[in-house]
């Protein structure tokens, strides 16, 4: 087993996590397996409870996991399934030693964090590895060099070098920051030196420096960070910003960083094999179509909060050969202003979300979708949304609601009775992959081509059964289900141009060349329209 460790210095926000994704690419591309471990240097145990605002999307694994956000470029980049325990949390393992203390298991010593908070982070990272059955195992450590957090983090790797073996079996890749300054535009080293120098401090000297800037670092800029940081030439490569981050495995590659890495491992350079994620790229970066699809969110000031839709659409992109434009549109807008700002959309998505904040303007919106056919998809929130919005202005049900927002006489999106007893926050919602049962004769079928599919799911809320035979009756078809046919899964309107929600979220399973169907689905009719 090998192990590249990927930190981070200078400042957060780098694209640590497009570095990993990358570099697994990259190996894979020359016939390597690989998995991929988070660490997030915060207290909580799971992404679960954070704020969008504050973290960016929480993304859903098919077991269920709340993981930070990068876990989905790892999947999107090595197209694998990853499980919870590749995020590994300080909440995680402190919770984890302290269960043991209380259990007797560290019996007469005093509970440490050398050695007890190191041993449990690097047994952690062993059993994910041993059962991963990879060939190298990357691990990004989140935040920056020089944070009291991830200080124990550190230590770990440090240890675990010593521990794994031979130099070759542990690679250290550190990623920093080389601004530009000044009228002629000078590449600046120094906050690499003094971040190396940081990680140095705590005995840890890197192996690969990536440079992340507006553009390429320059040969002497190069050769200048070599010589202060001692780390080979060869080692030093440049992260420029790109217009997609599917380009940078290419970039890298082109810079030499696979052989360098191979060799460092000790593992065979062999041929590498990057045609299908070319040819993935190449309708992405040259699109023949256009169009816009606007996504009415609650979090559009941090467009973190929907990376995995944004990346969903980037591969409906490649498969359609079109440029879709985002129009980001803030629910409260639509509150205040009317939907003038969906004028221009060939599309729209109600994304995901929770809490009042936001929810009429959202309504506004599918209702502008439905009555004007603007290809429409909703997400969750946006499916629940969709009934509560058909039940107010075709059933005239007009205080149709959720009860997650309002006390109500109607609540058609309601709390199933076991979820009402639930009085923990975290991981309690219905999570993860679940199979849905799609009905023949239905669009969704028609988008799927199957009557067995697994998406997944991350809601507390459902519609009530109560409501669905006069909800089907008045003409909104619920054409999934899941497998007991007591929570509803999709839902569809005929005569329109396409109007379709799921309550589970399809943009968490969605791969380059892979895309989401109900998102390609949604992309094919906005084209079809505009035309
Ligand atoms: N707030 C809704 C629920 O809990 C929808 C959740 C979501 O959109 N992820 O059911």
């Amino acid at each position: 087993m090998k192990y590249v460790i990927v930190t981070g210095g200078v400042l957060s926000g780098l694209g640590k996590g497009i570095t990993v994704s990358s570099i697994g690419r990259l190996l894979i591309s020359r016939g390597y397996r690989v998995t991929a471990i988070k660490i997030d240097p915060y207290l909580n145990c799971d992404a679960g409870t954070m704020n969008p605002f504050q973290h960016g999307e929480v993304f859903v694994l098919d077991d269920g996991g709340e993981v930070d956000l990068d876990l989905g470029n790892y999947e999107r980049f090595l197209d694998v399934n990853l499980t919870k325990e590749h995020n590994i949390t300080t909440g995680k393992v402190y919770k984890s030693v302290i269960e043991k203390e209380r259990k007797g298991d560290y019996l007469g010593s005093t509970v440490q964090i050398i050695p007890h908070i190191t041993n449990e982070i690097k047994n952690q990272i062993k059993n994910v590895s041993e059962k991963s059955n990879a060939d190298v195992v990357l691990i990004e450590l989140g935040g920056t060099v020089g944070d009291i957090e991830s200080m124990p983090f550190l230590e770990s790797m440090r240890q675990l070098r010593t521990e794994v073996g031979p130099e070759e079996n542990l690679v250290f890749v550190h990623t920093t920051l080389v601004p530009i300054m000044g009228v002629v535009g000078e590449q600046k080293t120094k906050p690499t030196q003094h971040s190396v120098k940081e990680l140095r401090a705590i005995g840890i000297q890197p192996d690969i420096i990536v440079g992340r800037g507006i553009k390429m670092l320059s040969y002497d800029i190069k050769k200048k960070i070599s010589l202060f940081c001692d780390v080979p030439l060869e080692g030093i490569v440049s992260a420029p910003d790109a217009e997609s981050i599917y380009q940078v495995p290419v970039l890298l590659e082109e810079q030499g960083l696979t052989d360098y890495l191979l060799r460092r491992l000790g593992l065979s350079p062999r041929k590498p094999d990057l045609t299908k994620w070319k040819k993935f790229l190449k309708p992405l970066l040259n699109p023949k179509h256009k169009i816009n699809i606007a996504i009415v969110g609650k979090y559009t000031y941090l467009k973190d909060s929907y990376i995995s839709y944004m990346e969903t659409l980037h591969h409906c992109s490649a498969e359609t050969s079109t440029k879709i434009n985002i129009l980001w549109i803030e629910a409260e807008d639509i509150e205040k202003n009317g939907c003038e700002s969906l004028k221009n959309a060939d599309g729209i998505i109600v994304p995901g979300g929770f809490g009042e904040r936001g929810i009429e303007g959202k309504i506004s919106a599918i209702k502008y979708s439905r009555e004007n056919k603007i290809p429409f998809l909703g997400v969750c929130l946006g499916f629940q949304l969709a009934t509560i919005e058909f039940c107010r202005n075709v059933l005239k049900i007009g205080d149709a609601d959720s009860s997650e927002f309002k006390k109500t006489r109607h609540a058609v999106v309601d709390l199933l009775p076991e979820q009402k007893e639930i009085k923990d926050m975290g991981a309690t919602m219905r999570l993860g992959g679940h199979t849905v049962i799609i009905k023949k004769n239905s669009l969704a079928y028609k988008i799927y081509n199957r009557i067995k599919i697994s998406e997944r799911h991350r809601h507390r809320y459902e519609i009530n059964p109560d409501y669905i035979k006069r909800i089907e009756k008045a003409g909104m078809k619920f054409s999934g289900k899941s497998v007991d046919r007591k929570r509803m899964e999709i839902l569809e309107l005929k005569n329109h141009s396409f109007f379709v929600a799921s309550q589970f979220h399809p943009e968490f399973k969605s791969r380059p060349s892979k895309p989401a169907p109900l998102f390609l689905g949604l992309v094919k009719a906005a084209k079809k329209v505009k035309k």
